[in-house]
């Protein structure tokens, strides 16, 4: 696996006020997974690292939000969030348990999208060859005028918004265990960013999307692709179908930009979901999609979902590490105590799924991929 960077210029952009804005308090968005996240990273050394930066996240404005969003549904946003009450903002997604009603959640939302923004911006600039805002991402549902799967403000497509404005285009990967369905309407008749998702399949996981055929409509048609997978897929079966894909689809596209969505609610320990990830199955992912990021020289990732602490800890830091081109050691160090029981970044695979189930899952796909390949490959010349 060949990346063309040595010592790529990284940004890590965060503040620890993105850990402590919880939705409610049974909510399985624990934003403190962040904080350890944060922790993990520093007892590992990764802010020593002369290649990696921490620049601090900016707020967006409503002229930002507004580009991916109605004014009255954003509206509706700010006065719920001030502690207002306002008829009908069920029809627009919001006091459910998914998207609760909380205090402050406009102000929150606006840094969180602020943090892609910048990271966006960094990129883009040639300040940085790779920057990275975890807390970006897990608004990929977010809808032009609803809140939805935890998503407020839709921060990927604002971001993407503001880089098709310049005459950028963009390749967009959503390794998310979900389908990336806001990020795709954002963008669904639009030649100028390839949104590619790659998730389990909608017949048994929210939102219920993301299936081959939803490929992009008008001048967007062939631009939007869908990868869903059979539940219980391991590495293997994940990596074989981002391989038999995403790599000639990105280069045939010819992005000035590679924008991903790096969720770890495909881990075998996600409370929500049924693929069966490991943390180093997921690294290989950032490791496949840093050569891809390396041919486009521009790298821009956010987070996405991710609800075991532990996945979401140890993922991100291996994530920041491929990022800057920099091994960890096998051990999480000791000094990292914020989470009990970890002692390896890699996991222990799950126990092998048992064969007549494994040939189920690998048919499921090997569909998939066939459906995918003969429906789009001809119009990237493949
Ligand atoms: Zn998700």
């Amino acid at each position: 696996m060949t990346n063309l960077w040595q010592q790529p210029k990284t940004a890590f952009v965060y503040t620890d006020k993105l850990s402590q804005y919880q939705l409610s308090p049974e909510h399985p968005l624990r934003p403190v997974r962040l904080h350890h996240m944060h922790e993990l990273m520093r007892a590992s050394g990764l802010f020593d690292l002369a290649n990696i930066e921490s620049p601090a996240p900016r707020t967006a404005t409503r002229a930002e939000i507004e580009t991916a969003h109605d004014t009255d549904y954003v509206s509706i946003v700010e006065v719920i969030s001030n502690g207002g009450i306002a008829p009908g903002m069920g029809e627009f997604g919001l006091g459910t348990s998914d998207n609760p009603v909380r205090h402050g959640m406009y102000d929150t939302t606006l840094l969180c999208v602020g943090s892609t923004l910048t990271a966006s911006e960094l990129v883009t600039s040639g300040a940085a060859d790779i920057a990275f805002a975890p807390a970006g991402g897990v608004h990929h549902h977010a809808m032009p005028r609803h809140a939805a799967g935890f998503g407020v403000f839709n921060d990927a497509v604002i971001a993407m918004n503001a880089m098709v404005d310049t005459g950028l285009r963009v390749a967009y990967i959503d390794i998310d265990c979900h389908h990336g369905d806001g990020v795709q309407m954002g963008h669904y008749d639009s030649d100028q960013v390839l949104t590619i998702s790659i998730h389990e399949s909608g017949q048994w996981l929210f939102p219920g999307t993301g299936y081959v055929q939803e490929i992009g409509s008008g001048g967007g048609s062939g631009y939007s692709v869908n990868i869903p997978l059979a539940p219980y897929s391991l590495d293997a079966e994940w990596h074989a179908a981002f391989d038999a894909v995403i790599p000639a689809l990105v280069r045939a596209f010819k992005p000035d930009v590679l924008f991903t969505q790096l969720g770890i609610d495909t881990h075998f320990h996600d409370p929500l979901t049924h693929l069966s990830l490991t943390t180093q199955g997921f690294n290989l992912a950032v490791q496949k999609l840093g050569v891809l990021g390396s041919e486009i020289g521009k790298w821009v990732a956010v987070g996405g979902g991710g609800y075991d602490l532990s996945a979401v800890a140890r993922s991100w830091t291996m994530a920041l590490a491929t990022m800057a081109n920099h091994e960890l050691p096998e051990e999480v160090p000791s000094t990292f105590t914020s989470l009990d029981a970890l002692t390896k970044f890699a996991d222990t695979p799950p126990t092998p799924t048992d064969h007549r189930y494994l040939e189920d899952i690998q048919s499921f796909n090997s569909r998939t991929l066939n459906e995918v390949r003969s429906l789009l490959f001809p119009k990237f010349g493949l």
